[in-house]
Protein backbone atom coordinates (compact mmCIF):
# COMPACT_ATOMS: atom_id res chain seq x y z
CA UNK A 1 0.00 0.00 0.00
CA UNK A 2 1.56 3.43 -1.05
CA UNK A 3 1.72 6.10 1.22
CA UNK A 4 -1.23 8.31 0.02
CA UNK A 5 -3.55 5.17 -0.01
CA UNK A 6 -2.73 4.38 3.12
CA UNK A 7 -3.25 8.01 4.25
CA UNK A 8 -6.58 7.72 2.47
CA UNK A 9 -7.43 4.29 4.54
CA UNK A 10 -6.60 6.30 7.92
CA UNK A 11 -8.72 9.07 7.05
CA UNK A 12 -11.82 7.13 6.05
CA UNK A 13 -11.52 4.94 8.85
CA UNK A 14 -11.12 8.35 11.29
CA UNK A 15 -14.19 9.44 9.49
CA UNK A 16 -16.05 6.61 9.92
CA UNK A 17 -16.34 6.57 13.62
CA UNK A 18 -18.27 9.59 13.96
CA UNK A 19 -18.61 12.60 15.35
CA UNK A 20 -18.14 10.95 19.27
CA UNK A 21 -15.19 9.79 18.51
CA UNK A 22 -13.52 13.04 16.59
CA UNK A 23 -10.91 15.01 18.89
CA UNK A 24 -11.41 18.72 19.56
CA UNK A 25 -9.61 21.00 17.71
CA UNK A 26 -9.18 24.67 16.54
CA UNK A 27 -7.96 26.71 13.60
CA UNK A 28 -6.63 29.91 13.85
CA UNK A 29 -4.09 32.80 12.50
CA UNK A 30 -0.55 32.56 14.16
CA UNK A 31 -1.26 36.17 13.45
CA UNK A 32 -4.69 36.32 15.31
CA UNK A 33 -3.41 34.81 18.06
CA UNK A 34 0.12 36.64 18.47
CA UNK A 35 -1.95 39.78 18.44
CA UNK A 36 -4.79 38.32 20.81
CA UNK A 37 -1.89 38.19 23.27
CA UNK A 38 -0.37 41.23 22.62
CA UNK A 39 -3.89 43.26 23.44
CA UNK A 40 -3.98 41.46 26.72
CA UNK A 41 -1.12 42.30 28.00
CA UNK A 42 0.25 45.59 27.30
CA UNK A 43 3.09 47.01 29.37
CA UNK A 44 3.09 51.11 29.60
CA UNK A 45 5.95 53.63 30.00
CA UNK A 46 3.47 56.91 31.97
CA UNK A 47 5.35 60.34 30.20
CA UNK A 48 3.27 62.59 32.97
CA UNK A 49 4.44 65.58 32.87
CA UNK A 50 1.14 67.85 34.26
CA UNK A 51 -1.99 67.19 35.46
CA UNK A 52 -3.20 64.54 33.27
CA UNK A 53 -0.59 62.36 34.79
CA UNK A 54 -2.50 62.15 37.81
CA UNK A 55 -5.29 60.97 36.36
CA UNK A 56 -3.45 57.93 34.55
CA UNK A 57 -2.45 57.51 37.99
CA UNK A 58 -6.14 57.16 38.97
CA UNK A 59 -6.91 54.72 36.94
CA UNK A 60 -4.40 52.33 37.51
CA UNK A 61 -6.01 52.54 41.11
CA UNK A 62 -8.70 49.71 42.50
CA UNK A 63 -11.32 52.04 41.92
CA UNK A 64 -10.86 52.14 38.15
CA UNK A 65 -8.33 49.44 37.87
CA UNK A 66 -6.63 49.32 34.86
CA UNK A 67 -5.58 45.56 35.56
CA UNK A 68 -9.07 44.38 34.00
CA UNK A 69 -7.51 45.39 30.65
CA UNK A 70 -4.44 43.63 31.08
CA UNK A 71 -2.23 47.00 30.61
CA UNK A 72 -1.27 47.88 34.41
CA UNK A 73 2.34 46.69 34.35
CA UNK A 74 3.68 50.07 34.19
CA UNK A 75 7.48 50.48 33.58
CA UNK A 76 10.18 52.90 33.72
CA UNK A 77 12.54 51.86 31.22
CA UNK A 78 11.01 51.99 27.44
CA UNK A 79 12.98 48.87 26.94
CA UNK A 80 10.62 47.33 29.35
CA UNK A 81 7.48 48.67 27.98
CA UNK A 82 5.38 48.73 24.65
CA UNK A 83 3.08 51.72 25.16
CA UNK A 84 3.78 55.36 25.61
CA UNK A 85 1.03 57.20 27.45
CA UNK A 86 1.75 60.74 27.17
CA UNK A 87 -0.04 62.67 29.70
CA UNK A 88 0.32 66.42 29.79
CA UNK A 89 1.93 69.46 28.50
CA UNK A 90 4.90 68.80 26.30
CA UNK A 91 7.39 71.55 25.52
CA UNK A 92 9.50 71.85 22.66
CA UNK A 93 12.79 71.68 24.91
CA UNK A 94 11.42 68.24 25.79
CA UNK A 95 10.41 66.70 22.65
CA UNK A 96 13.76 65.33 21.50
CA UNK A 97 13.40 63.24 24.70
CA UNK A 98 9.96 62.37 24.19
CA UNK A 99 11.38 61.24 20.41
CA UNK A 100 14.19 58.96 21.66
CA UNK A 101 12.37 57.58 24.46
CA UNK A 102 9.35 56.42 21.43
CA UNK A 103 12.51 55.33 19.72
CA UNK A 104 13.54 52.52 22.79
CA UNK A 105 10.30 51.06 23.13
CA UNK A 106 9.96 47.74 22.39
CA UNK A 107 8.29 46.68 18.69
CA UNK A 108 5.21 46.99 18.35
CA UNK A 109 4.73 49.57 20.13
CA UNK A 110 1.78 52.18 20.47
CA UNK A 111 0.68 55.61 21.57
CA UNK A 112 -1.61 56.71 23.31
CA UNK A 113 -1.84 60.75 24.09
CA UNK A 114 -4.16 61.75 26.88
CA UNK A 115 -5.72 64.96 27.20
CA UNK A 116 -5.70 68.28 25.60
CA UNK A 117 -2.60 69.09 26.25
CA UNK A 118 -0.59 66.43 24.83
CA UNK A 119 -2.86 65.91 21.38
CA UNK A 120 -3.33 69.55 20.75
CA UNK A 121 -1.12 71.97 22.82
CA UNK A 122 -4.22 72.71 24.55
CA UNK A 123 -4.75 76.15 25.83
CA UNK A 124 -0.98 76.66 25.75
CA UNK A 125 -0.54 78.31 22.42
CA UNK A 126 2.76 79.85 22.85
CA UNK A 127 5.64 80.00 21.32
CA UNK A 128 7.69 76.83 23.66
CA UNK A 129 4.34 74.41 23.88
CA UNK A 130 4.22 71.30 21.15
CA UNK A 131 1.11 72.19 19.34
CA UNK A 132 -0.07 67.89 19.50
CA UNK A 133 2.87 65.40 20.00
CA UNK A 134 1.68 63.91 16.58
CA UNK A 135 4.10 66.56 15.39
CA UNK A 136 7.03 64.41 16.85
CA UNK A 137 6.10 61.02 16.90
CA UNK A 138 2.57 58.53 15.53
CA UNK A 139 -0.16 58.41 17.55
CA UNK A 140 -2.54 55.56 17.89
CA UNK A 141 -5.34 57.23 19.93
CA UNK A 142 -6.02 60.21 21.30
CA UNK A 143 -8.46 61.38 24.20
CA UNK A 144 -10.14 63.87 24.56
CA UNK A 145 -10.39 66.35 27.76
CA UNK A 146 -9.03 68.93 29.95
CA UNK A 147 -8.85 66.91 32.18
CA UNK A 148 -9.92 63.28 30.19
CA UNK A 149 -12.53 61.28 32.98
CA UNK A 150 -10.35 57.88 33.88
CA UNK A 151 -13.58 56.53 32.29
CA UNK A 152 -12.42 58.07 29.03
CA UNK A 153 -8.08 56.74 29.33
CA UNK A 154 -9.94 52.96 30.09
CA UNK A 155 -11.79 53.67 27.00
CA UNK A 156 -8.83 54.67 25.03
CA UNK A 157 -7.11 51.27 25.85
CA UNK A 158 -9.78 49.09 24.43
CA UNK A 159 -10.10 51.09 21.32
CA UNK A 160 -6.27 50.41 21.58
CA UNK A 161 -6.93 46.76 22.15
CA UNK A 162 -9.23 46.74 19.23
CA UNK A 163 -6.50 48.27 17.00
CA UNK A 164 -4.12 45.88 18.07
CA UNK A 165 -6.45 42.67 17.10
CA UNK A 166 -7.39 44.15 13.95
CA UNK A 167 -4.38 43.98 12.63
CA UNK A 168 -2.48 46.40 9.82
CA UNK A 169 -6.00 47.10 8.68
CA UNK A 170 -7.00 50.25 11.87
CA UNK A 171 -6.01 53.41 10.78
CA UNK A 172 -4.06 55.22 13.25
CA UNK A 173 -5.35 58.16 15.52
CA UNK A 174 -8.33 56.84 16.67
CA UNK A 175 -10.25 59.55 18.72
CA UNK A 176 -11.75 58.24 21.99
CA UNK A 177 -14.70 60.82 23.27
CA UNK A 178 -17.58 60.23 26.08
S1 LIG B 1 -5.19 68.71 29.28
FE1 LIG B 1 -5.81 69.91 31.10
S2 LIG B 1 -5.60 68.44 32.79
FE2 LIG B 1 -4.39 67.63 31.06
S3 LIG B 1 -2.31 68.41 31.33
FE3 LIG B 1 -3.40 69.85 30.04
S4 LIG B 1 -4.18 71.40 31.47
FE4 LIG B 1 -3.67 69.59 32.68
Amino acid sequence: MTKLSQAKADVKEFVGKGPSHWQPFVTTKLRYLADWGRKYSLWPYPFGTACCGIEYMSVLMSRYDISRYGAELVRFSPRQADLLVVAGTISYKMAPVLKQIHGQLCDPKWVISVGACASSGGFYNNYCTVQGIDEIIPVDVYVAGCPPHPENILRSVIRLQEKIQAGADFPRGMKVEL
